[in-house]
């Protein structure tokens, strides 16, 4: 074959191929041109998960009349002009591709109006070639209905999807527009029934409750952040909506980003949120989140994939912390004030702590690995704390130290079940403490607090021993000598894969050592899988387990009373380091409906 320059139906087919893999980016790139349009009402309908058509209909701009043609060729667009144009979009389309690349592999008709004509256009293409033009009478805005698509690509149409899996793709893309335009009225119907309506109430609250349902929503906590930024970082407002730690999912799917009205996807700002539940959440558990950013246009490149789904952040390490920060503190805030929940007014009077105090899900695994820790038999000694409830004002932590405001209501012991669980009433309720996870989490925060003020965490053994180590376990300790010592542990090298430990963390002085090295060999072995969190971290949660009161441990009346006044005043009492929930609770009004006392 002779060198050629293609026609440009085919030219359009080829390109179509990156902007219209599927009957769901039609729609995403339909009603990305009623939102540029201004349209503040679309409507989307769908007949055999899109294969068979999607209708679209706006009330934009509309398209002038004598524009309706160039519309469908390629590179036409009304959003840019020049390059420079590029570095600052607003709008959500700017390359003039989608309509001609969607009607050359479909059936197309569009009918629009701008409000200055007087009548309005239909124009019916048939794999990109116009069939028909005509003026016809037409509301205000746009309705665009493209059938059989991939009618002339059979190749393509062999690779569709099956037609559920298309029908939930296009669902999500509605229900994610509809978030990231509260204003806007988005309904969908699919095959005649309606699956999705908005408000456009401008109400993100209101989308979410349409999208997720109200249980789900009740249990999403606002996020909004909107720091000054440090020289010469740009200016990020962050706000959205992200999930208490009891709604969590198993994958990241549920986890929405926005960035100036667009969707992306952005596996770093993904990981900044799951990154905010630390220690809130298990690994491999993650939040609902609908998180929006508001940047200057400038400030992000969304010229970088041929669905603009992703984008390039200029200044990448600024937008990160922005989205961590604004998410740990929703979540954290969550914790310390339980009563002030977000999406408040949606909640029921007087409930006190939040709702996953109350959620408990099951989860064995975990459970059993903590339960078979208990096997060291070893009893943990719980240094007791004066019950200080008299004075609120008294010193606990020795002189100068001010004491930590309360984030529970006081709670009186009544006594222990199973060896493992405190019981205790407060003035809203009953509730049902886990003793070891409890005490993990108070270990955790001063843990944490001696930490940071580096003070000395270790104590030093009073015999040196040694310990003798396979060789590989013997080299990953090597490795990690100075983040242990960070941590309270000394240890010296003697010999060949022998080590003498001079001093382990205090709160581990009472413990065989053995059995100390062996559980922090297992965190920096687990630790060097990536995507495990920091060895560090590891480290101390590995110290608070093993230092913490096991279950199957019988407490005494003060020790019990010790734990619950120190978890009283933890910052974020409700969850273990790792995330598990420390505490079960039951209203007074929940007993008395399960009694039958209440109707
Ligand atoms: P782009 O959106 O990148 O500009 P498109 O091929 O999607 O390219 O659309 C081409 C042009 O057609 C747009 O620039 C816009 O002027 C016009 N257009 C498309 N859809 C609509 C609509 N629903 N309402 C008004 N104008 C539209
Ligand atoms: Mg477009």
């Amino acid at each position: 074959m002779p060198i050629q320059i293609l026609a440009d139906t085919v030219v359009a087919q080829i390109a179509a191929g990156e902007v219209v893999e599927r009957p769901a980016s039609v729609v995403k790139e339909l009603i990305e041109n009623a939102l540029d349009a201004g349209a503040s009402s679309i409507h989307v309908e769908i007949g055999s998960g899109g294969r068979q058509r999607i209708r679209i209909s706006d009330d934009g701009s509309g398209i002038p009349a004598d524009e309706v043609e160039l519309a469908f060729h390629r590179h036409a667009t009304s959003k840019l002009q020049t390059v420079d144009d590029l570095t600052n979009i607003a709008t959500l389309g700017f390359r003039g591709e989608a309509l001609a690349s969607i009607a050359s592999v479909s059936q197309l008709s569009m009918v629009t109006r701008s409000p200055n004509s007087q009548a309005g256009v239909l124009i019916q293409l048939d794999g990109g070639s116009i069939v028909r033009r005509q003026s016809v009478g037409a509301p205000g805005g746009t309705v665009i209905t493209v059938e059989n698509l991939f009618y002339n690509t059979p190749a393509r149409l062999k690779f569709l999807k099956k037609e559920n899996t298309e029908k939930r793709q296009i669902a999500l893309i509605v229900t994610r527009y509809a978030m990231a335009y509260p204003s806007v009225r988005f309904v969908l119907q699919q095959d005649d029934r309606e699956v999705f309506r908005s408000s456009g109430s401008g109400q993100l609250a209101d989308v979410l409750v349409s999208a997720l349902g109200l249980e789900s929503f009740r249990n999403m906590v606002e996020v909004s952040g909107n720091d000054a930024p440090r020289d010469g970082a740009p200016h990020v407002h962050v706000f959205g909506y992200t999930s208490v730690p009891s709604l969590h999912r198993a994958d990241r799917n549920q986890i929405t980003l926005f960035v100036n009205g667009r969707w992306i996807q952005d596996t770093r700002l993904t990981y900044a949120i799951t990154q905010a539940y630390h220690t809130f959440l298990m690994t491999g558990r993650y939040p609902i989140a609908v998180i929006m950013l508001q940047i200057p246009p400038a400030e992000v490149d969304v010229n970088v994939h041929p669905t603009k789904a992703e984008v390039r952040f200029r200044d990448t390490d600024a937008v990160f912390a922005s989205v961590q920060r604004a998410v740990r503190r929703a979540v954290v805030d969550l914790a310390q004030t339980p009563a002030m929940r977000g999406a408040r007014s949606l909640l029921s009077e007087g409930e006190y702590l939040p709702r996953w105090s109350t959620l408990p899900e099951t989860r064995q695994n975990q459970l059993d690995l903590h339960l078979g820790l208990q096997s060291a038999g070893r009893r943990t000694h719980i240094p007791l704390q004066a019950d200080r409830e008299e004075d609120p004002t008294e010193i606990p932590e020795g002189p100068g130290a001010p004491l930590k405001p309360r984030t529970l209501p006081i709670l009186r012991v009544i006594g222990q079940i199973s060896a493992a669980y405190i019981v205790a009433e407060g003035p809203s309720g009953l509730y049902l403490v886990d003793q070891h996870a409890a005490h993990e989490r108070i270990l955790y925060e001063q843990f944490m607090e001696q930490h940071r003020k580096q003070q000395p965490v270790s104590q030093l053994t009073l015999e040196a021993q040694t310990i003798q180590l396979a060789s590989s376990d013997a080299h990953l300790i090597e490795e990690n000598l100075d983040v242990l010592r960070q941590f309270g542990f000394e240890l010296e090298p003697f010999g060949p894969n022998t080590f003498v430990i001079r001093s382990v963390p205090a709160l581990l002085a009472d413990q065989s050592p053995d059995e100390v090295i062996a559980g922090i060999l297992a965190e920096l072995e687990a630790g060097k899988q990536p995507g495990h969190g920091g060895i560090e971290d590891r480290i101390i949660t590995r110290v608070c387990k093993q230092a913490a009161v096991k279950a199957g441990q019988i407490l005494s009346q003060d020790e019990m009373q010790s734990i619950i006044r120190q978890l009283e005043r933890c910052q974020s009492p409700h969850t273990c380091p790792h995330g598990r929930p420390t505490m079960l609770h039951m209203t007074g009004e929940q007993i008395a409906r399960e009694f039958g006392r209440l109707g």
